[in-house]
């Protein structure tokens, strides 16, 4: 008879926002090192005890608790699971005052069976239990002035002065060394891993790092989730149970896959000109979980490590699961009405706004933005959406979002739509802005008008319709208008 165990998971709801609620760098840095303590194995060992053991079945990922336990009588199975959810959201509580927790769970002979078939739907329909921050004992209790949420519980040293801060901002309130030294944290893992200076203090110091075009005070707020990882483990999950070596490839594919985020990640920033240039962190890492991340890093590097990031990936995702897929699809071939799988990848939500721009704003635009990406290719491609809040303002972009195959070919060969930007570039700022005006007033005649008067005509013609048939795609796939947003912050070959 095989084993069944009880699967419980926890993890934090919204995090990207609550860890970017309080205004500085510092505070941002303190709570994902706090979460990134918390939830590691030592700690949670430490709390559970004898009750559960950690569950290896499930991949890495900051602010994700996974435990299990074996599958005992049923009168005692709740129980046991309320015991432990009551022993760890006390624990999260203590460390992270102000977040909001969630937990599930379930039971079965593998974690990822679980997962596709229990936890996933049941997070989905919300049967979770949560834990929320708790109501103020005190109602008429000044509010926080560093996050402005929750109430202030006393009046602390800051930085410069003092302040009445909640719970979670006191919390927060840590010199940078304590957190920028520890292994644990996104940022200290990064390090450890490339081995360089540490990033700047603050996000204007981050965005000084930029070129002199750049004018050195924008910043760019790149998110990364994985596409199509539900679909495949799904499929996984189920011809799994019928297949012997597919079984144990799961448990190696999980980590093999978080693996992949923290090497796409290193080597992404690793091969950043700016990195090169300084040997210093340019990137700063708020959250690294299982295929999800989000970083800061100044607006000219931001095209570099996209692109590389999400290449980098996919290309690793592809080597861990080439094996599994190919047995993956002979099985489905045999079963009508199942198409073929394709590899997983990954999407980006890039946005662009001045340095002082609140974090949590561009936290959540970028996510919407990566949404929309992931969206316009059904989650089947590596795509990328953009926005640029100087230049266009905070509403969703008129463009659509763009394949990674259009900026950049296999084995960063360049594309047809690269090389035009790297032409594009070369035009004036000033022209391109006076160019996006023309596109926006008159169309794209009016701009190619003015772009042939002053000699740019040919820097502008792999993006516009093909004449005669206007209503045609440009050949290189992307639009002057969209072109004319990319060219802002390409970078200059
Ligand atoms: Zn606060």
């Amino acid at each position: 008879m095989t084993s069944t165990y009880v699967y419980v998971d926890f993890g934090a709801v919204r995090i990207q926002q609550y860890l970017t609620r309080t205004p500085g760098l510092r505070g941002h840095r303190a709570a994902s090192n706090s979460l990134a303590q918390a939830t590691a194995d030592a700690a949670v060992k430490h709390v559970v005890g004898d009750l559960a053991e950690i569950n290896r079945e499930s991949g890495e990922a900051d602010g994700v608790v996974s435990l299990r336990f074996p599958t005992g009588a049923s009168e005692e199975r709740e129980g046991r699971v309320r015991r432990l959810q009551d022993l760890v959201f006390a624990h999260l509580r203590r460390v992270l005052p102000g977040a909001e927790f969630h937990s599930v769970w379930g039971e079965g002979e593998s974690y990822l069976a679980v997962y596709a078939h229990v936890l996933q739907p049941k997070a989905h329909r919300g049967e979770v239990r949560h834990d929320l921050p708790p109501t103020a004992e005190f109602p008429l209790a000044v509010p926080c002035r560093m996050c402005h949420t929750d109430p202030a519980v006393g009046i602390e040293p800051v930085l410069d002065g003092s302040l009445a801060l909640c719970l979670d901002c006191s919390m927060r309130n840590v010199p940078r060394w304590q957190t920028v030294a520890d292994e644990n944290s996104p940022e200290g893992r990064l390090l450890r891993g490339i081995g360089l200076a540490p990033a700047p203090d603050g996000l204007t110091d981050l965005a000084a790092l930029g070129s002199k075009d750049s004018g050195r005070n924008h910043l760019a707020t790149v998110a990364v989730d994985g596409n199509a990882f539900g679909v495949f483990f799904k499929a996984l999950a189920n011809e799994g149970s019928r297949d012997e070596e597919l079984r144990t490839a799961k448990a190696e594919i999980s980590s093999a896959l978080s693996d992949a985020t923290r090497a796409a990640l290193e080597v992404a920033t690793l091969e950043l000109p700016l990195t090169m240039e300084r040997e210093q962190l340019c990137v700063v890492p708020h959250v690294v979980g299982g295929d999800d991340v989000l970083v800061s890093l100044p607006a000219d590097q931001a095209w570099w490590f996209t692109l590389t990031f999400l290449e980098e990936f996919g290309r690793r995702v592809h080597e861990a699961t080439a094996e599994v897929m190919e047995k993956l699809n002979k099985l489905r071939a045999d079963r009508p009405g199942l198409p073929a799988l394709e590899p997983p990848t990954a999407s980006a939500g890039v946005v662009f706004a001045r340095a002082r721009h609140p974090l949590n704003l561009l936290s959540e635009s970028a996510g919407q933005r990566l949404s929309e990406a992931k969206r316009a290719y059904g989650g089947r491609r590596a795509s990328v959406q953009w926005l640029d809040i100087t230049a266009d303002g905070p509403e969703a972009p008129a463009h659509p979002p763009l394949a990674l195959s259009v900026l950049r070919s296999e084995g960063r060969g360049q594309t047809p739509a690269a090389k035009a930007l790297s032409g594009l570039v070369k035009v004036p700022a000033s022209h391109r802005a006076r160019l996006m005006e023309a596109l926006r007033g008159g169309g794209p005649l009016t701009a190619a008008a003015i772009a042939d008067r002053v000699g740019h005509l040919d820097a502008i013609r792999p993006f516009l319709p093909p004449f005669p048939q206007h209503d045609q795609p440009p050949a290189v796939g992307i639009g002057l208008g969209a072109a004319l947003g990319l060219a802002r912050w390409w970078p200059c070959a």
